[in-house]
């Protein structure tokens, strides 16, 4: 998105559309700022003076070529602050330290005895600590703590409305983690978190519209609408996962019998197995591939079959939202082209018009580098909400 500056234009809002334009468009030079955001040359000097005090921006070295003096690329100092990303996982907290472009530091993972809300607040806090410690970095900042959970969440409060998998409602966990440490939280639903990195510094980066699936725990589909993950009224949207595909079907953690989820979610997919060819609970997900790739016909026709219902489902949502691209995390995405290309099939005949590429994140820590992208928002976004602080 090319946002035009003017003069009425805040010193804030200046800010940031020339860190946006640095975030997807890479080092530029202050000539090239001032043509490419509208804004003068005055007000780009002005602006860039003050976030290379803050230490948000970088010079580059002046290059002298053939032709002269070039100008003085700038860039965002990615590595100048540092993040936290906090996942809620089931038995687990995941957590990882990033950079502002949420590339990752150091990561740990801490057990959660039980998934009551101040216990989620005590063990994330204490793995920040833990990360933090490990990493000697006398002059990065800690800008703050982004918390994805799994559910609907009012991302202006900080307050978790409905996690059905915890069983939590109306639970204030921003408040709650902000409690326990000294720098803001940010909290949203863990799909939306993993669109809102795509957004900002993965393949989503330089699109409008774009389905960002997860297959995980659960089934999602978060949405980003003009360069924005789009919320709904209630936070509720992008719950792909509880679309009823069978009314008779196994009851779902959000009480209701038949979401897709409870055929298709990557626990699912592996319990399915498992009974199928009668094994214990022991057999996880990486031994499912490595049956499939060895031939064994349940393993592949459980994920074909996976593939196409979620694929039929992803060709209704296209039909409503016509995204460019839709990509794809989650910890089934290890099951790559024995899940994904039954998937693009199945787009492929469902979806109305041009079907967009399916294309999966590969990288580790996505779930967790979505939660870091929540404290990094407020960089880029015009219209981030604050985040959760200490009281008193
Ligand atoms: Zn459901």
């Amino acid at each position: 998105m090319r946002l035009k500056g003017d003069p009425s234009t805040s010193r804030a809002m200046n800010r940031r559309l020339i860190l946006n334009l640095l975030r997807a468009d890479g080092p530029r030079s202050r000539a090239d700022i001032a043509i490419a955001t509208g804004l003068s040359r005055a007000a780009v000097t002005f602006v860039i003076a003050d976030l290379l005090s803050e230490n948000f921006l970088i010079e580059g070295e002046t290059r002298v070529g053939n032709s002269g003096r070039r100008p003085i690329p700038l860039d965002i100092n990615y590595a100048g602050r540092l993040v936290v990303g906090v996942q809620l996982r089931v038995g687990a907290i995941a957590c990882v330290l990033t950079d502002l472009a949420t590339t990752p530091i150091a990561s740990l993972q801490l057990p959660l005895p039980d998934h009551r809300p101040e216990t989620v607040g005590k063990v994330a806090a204490e793995a920040s600590r833990r990360l933090l410690a490990k990493v000697v970095a006398p002059n990065a900042g800690i800008t703050g703590i982004g918390l994805a959970v799994p559910g609907i969440v009012d991302t202006a409060s900080g307050v978790c409305r409905r996690c059905h998998r915890f069983d939590w409602t109306d639970v204030p966990i921003g408040a709650i983690l902000a409690d326990e440490v000294r720098v803001p939280v940010w909290v949203d639903d863990d799909t939306n978190a993993f669109a809102l990195s795509q957004q900002l510094f993965g393949p989503a980066r330089n699109r409008k519209t774009v389905g960002a699936l997860a297959i995980g725990a659960g089934v999602s589909c978060a949405v980003i609408v003009e360069g924005s993950v789009h919320h709904g009224a209630n936070g509720a949207a992008g719950k792909l996962g509880h679309i009823t595909v069978d009314p008779e079907g196994p009851m779902c953690e959000c009480g209701r019998r038949g979401c897709l989820q409870t055929l298709f979610s990557e626990p699912a997919l592996v319990q399915r197995w498992r009974e199928r060819r009668s094994l214990g609970p022991e057999m996880t997900r990486h031994d499912m591939l490595a049956a499939a790739q060895a031939g064994d016909a349940d393993a592949i026709g459980l994920l074909a079959e996976a593939g196409e219902g979620i694929g039929r489902l992803l060709g209704d949502f296209c039909n409503i939202v016509d995204p460019e691209v839709i990509v794809v995390g989650g910890e089934a995405v290890v099951f790559g082209d024995l899940l994904f290309d039954p998937m693009r099939a199945a787009l492929k005949r469902f979806v109305l018009w041009a079907p967009p590429p399916i294309q999966p994140d590969w990288t580790d820590n996505s779930w967790a580098r979505g939660a870091a992208a929540l404290a990094t928002q407020q960089l880029f976004d015009f219209e981030a909400v604050s985040g959760n602080v200490r009281a008193g």
